[in-house]
């Protein structure tokens, strides 16, 4: 049976309560121990598919097709253990389980409430779909005190009582510095923790965020008020990249703190070795280059988590630190100028995933111009289909050349899928059917043919990568782009729907279909970044 560790957050969001207890998995799993880790989400959608990436941030999909929330990101960056759609649930899709099990007369008779009927929902699926986990995380969405999350923090102390000593709960809270009075204040730890002892949970460990360290005496005062043994009082100071949170958590005892509340004193001794290498790396760095990244959601940089990690992955792998450019592709929709201003030092350029019609003239004029001035392109996604309405217009002569997500252009050369395969079945979609749950999603296999760039850079035929988008390029414009130069280098494996488009004749150009960011890892830098951020710094020796 598997040894439950619940994660809730108090005081203020954006704490950090996924890294925090990403870090933590890392840390057990460097001791030999296997991890799992789940996320509870308060909110009302069925799952962030159908939220704006303004409002949400980006939105991660597993393995088997689950939209899901980006904090799954930061589970299996810092693990390496693929999520899955048990892995992730929201009040929505509680509520879904439950109304329709009403419907169909599952509690025929009974009054159906919050308690029990919700609570047994959530237990039921922090509980499911285990193997022979040692440690399952379980992460609770928001921050103590609102009034969405109580029905989750409601069963998770039932489960708590339940567990008993295989089940202990850490609270993450913030130690805010007062400049006025040069004073750490513990206050809003102390009312935190009584919010979350008033509904009859008593957290075991407190990760106290705080940009200045705690001095013993405090640490101390918040054991005291929040009867937690001082030990289990963490400081959680700022480090300089998120791959350090392992060995800073390590160093302040953190690990040592949990396995103590579980009661285990003959824990195998942590290997950090991956860590100690990959801080070396982002630290230590042998040189630099430009990436810019031409995107429409810039304003909110969590709408780009995953590839700004695997980004810094491909700088991991090469040894560099990579300066991320963020540029609003609208600009270059206004002024033609603001391209050589502000690409004119990149060295690499890429256009990653996007929905809709806006700013999709300024990713073409991007594409064009990594192209034009053979300067290594890497388009993802919606950056795919971008370069190729860009080939088709510029390069095969296709003038009218779009995607059927712009409305009406002549021709689509990127339109909705209504049909493909997985596996032996056959999925299917209708133009007025729910936006909701229905696009292309999860990982599908790809061919990599013969001779090509991307068969050099993954050194393997046949792979696997997720899928998240609607619109697919059109297999009739293979013909027609390869005769201007272009190669169709990976396919589905039933020769239909084009994955990755390159052009051999250019330093690196390559787009691909599917979202490769959501597989990289910083112990296993994704290959098509390794070679990208390459590509980069050969160029930044050209220019
Ligand atoms: N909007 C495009 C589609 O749905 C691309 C999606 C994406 O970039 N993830 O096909």
């Amino acid at each position: 049976m598997a040894r439950f560790i619940f994660v809730t957050g108090g005081v203020v969001s954006s704490l950090g309560k996924g890294l925090a207890g990403a870090a933590l998995a890392s840390l057990l799993q460097a001791r030999g121990y296997k991890v799992r880790m789940r996320k509870l989400d308060p909110y009302i959608n069925v799952d962030p598919g159908t939220m704006n990436p303004f409002e949400h941030g980006e939105c991660y999909v597993t393995d088997d097709g689950a939209e899901t929330d980006l904090d799954l990101g930061h589970y299996e960056r810092f693990t390496g253990v693929p999520s899955k759609q048990s892995d992730n649930v929201t009040t929505g899709r509680i509520y879904q389980t439950v109304i329709r099990k009403e419907r169909r007369g599952d509690y025929l008779g009974a009054t159906v409430q919050v308690i029990p009927h919700i609570t047994n929902a959530i237990k039921e699926f922090a509980t499911a779909d285990l193997e022979d986990e040692d440690f399952v995380l379980v992460e609770i969405g928001g921050t103590v005190g609102d009034i969405e999350s109580l029905p989750f923090l409601e069963a998770i102390r039932q489960l708590g009582n339940e567990l008993g000593k295989d089940a202990i709960f850490m609270h993450l809270t913030l130690v805010p510095y007062i400049a006025a009075a040069g004073e750490l204040k513990t206050k809003p730890t102390q009312h935190s923790v009584k919010e979350l002892q008033s509904i009859g949970i008593q957290p075991d460990i407190l990760l106290c965020r705080s940009e200045h360290p705690i001095p013993a005496g405090q640490r101390a005062k918040i054991g005291q008020f929040c009867n937690v043994p001082e030990k289990a009082v963490i400081q959680a100071l700022d480090v300089r990249t998120i791959y350090e949170v392992p060995l800073s958590y390590h160093d302040e005892g953190l690990d040592e703190a949990v396995l103590s509340a579980f009661g285990i004193e003959d824990a195998p001794k942590p290997d950090l070795s991956r860590w100690l290498d990959i801080r070396d790396r982002v630290i230590n760095p042998e040189g630099e280059v430009n990436i810019a990244v031409v995107g429409k959601y810039i304003a909110l940089q969590d709408a780009y988590k995953s590839l700004t990690e695997s980004i810094v992955h491909g700088g991991i792998a090469n040894r560099v630190k990579v300066n991320i450019n963020w540029i609003e592709s609208e600009e270059f929709e206004k002024d033609d100028s603001k391209l050589n201003e502000l690409l004119g030092s990149a060295h690499a350029i890429l256009v990653p995933g996007g929905f809709g019609e806006r700013g999709a003239e300024g990713k073409i004029k991007a594409a064009r111009y990594a192209r034009e001035n053979r300067i290594p392109y890497f388009g993802i996604c919606y950056g795919m289909q971008m370069a190729v309405i860009e080939g088709c217009r510029h390069v095969a002569g296709i003038e009218g050349a779009g995607t059927s997500e712009f409305g009406s252009s002549d021709p689509n050369v990127v339109g909705l899928m209504t049909e493909w395969t997985r596996g032996n079945e056959t999925e299917t979609r209708s133009e007025d059917g729910d936006l909701g749950g229905t696009m292309r999603l999860g990982a599908y296999p790809c061919h990599l043919l013969e001779g090509t760039k991307v068969r050099e850079v993954y050194g393997e035929e046949l792979i696997q990568e997720r899928h998240r988008h609607r619109y697919e390029v059109n297999v009739e414009y293979r013909a027609p782009l390869e005769e201007v130069g272009y190669k169709f280098s990976g396919m589905s494996p039933d020769g239909e729907l084009p994955e990755i488009v390159e052009i051999p004749d250019h330093p690196w150009f390559i787009g691909v279909q599917f979202h490769p960011e959501l597989k990289s890892k910083p112990f296993d830098p994704h290959p098509l970044f390794s070679s990208f951020v390459k590509a980069a710094m050969e160029q930044s020796r050209l220019v």
